[in-house]
């Protein structure tokens, strides 16, 4: 049976704040970095954007600096993230428009941070939560797919997921929810063909839409 405040109870503990690249620049990284950082987890593993992240805030850390990089020494740098091109031209896109209106600073509404070409609503939350510390449901793939797995709420795409789930999920669980789904969603309810034999929560899951599991 459905229990949202058990089931994150138990997912809060086994997956404290900390493990996703993410995560750890919270408090530690400008939010210029941690919105760079973003751009290039997407389509990545978390181990090779922590390592090309730290490669290019090496080089160049603000929106300055980025739009100076030679376009050809950024594509190398970023090279291992994969997409390369896109995302090259998504830095430099989005550290001039921070220079040009936004006087270089990242800025602290999901309103100003969505009008920014290349930042979509994941990209803006993760902004917001850990470079602000403001109380916003970051949605990825994980957060979108499992919620829905267990019969929370049925949705069918990421952002109706945050919708839904700032109805439903007591806010004492905002802050931990990203990272908890995150790891949880890599570790055992997998996209495709989850371990539902060694799920810490699979009494509160109903498996909606799960034909094959371990
Ligand atoms: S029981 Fe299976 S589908 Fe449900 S949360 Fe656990 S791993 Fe995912």
């Amino acid at each position: 049976m459905i229990n949202i405040s058990k089931t994150m109870r138990i997912l809060g503990k086994k997956y404290p704040r900390s493990t996703t690249t993410l995560n750890t620049m919270r408090g530690k990284a400008s939010a210029f970095e941690i919105l760079i950082s973003c751009l290039l987890s997407l389509r990545a593993r978390d181990e090779v954007t922590d390592v090309v992240s730290r490669d290019l805030f090496k080089v160049a850390n603000t929106p300055e600096t980025i739009v100076k990089l030679p376009m050809a020494q950024l594509k190398k740098i970023i090279f291992r993230s994969g997409h390369f091109n896109k995302k090259a031209a998504a830095l430099k896109e989005v550290s001039s428009d921070l220079i040009d209106k936004f006087d270089s600073e990242v800025p602290k509404t999901y309103d100003e941070l969505i009008g920014i070409k290349h930042v979509g609503p994941k990209t803006a939350n993760i902004v917001l939560a850990f470079a602000y510390g403001q109380l916003v449901l970051p949605i990825d793939i994980h957060c979108h797919r499992i919620p829905n797995r267990m019969g929370w709420i049925e949705t069918k795409t990421p952002e109706e997921t945050g919708k839904a789930l700032m109805e439903i999920l007591p806010k004492i669980y905002w802050k931990e929810f990203n990272s908890a789904f995150v790891q949880f969603g890599r570790e055992t309810c997998l996209p495709v063909s989850p371990w539902c034999s060694e799920c810490l929560v699979a009494k509160y899951c109903e498996r909606v839409g799960v034909l094959k599991h371990r």
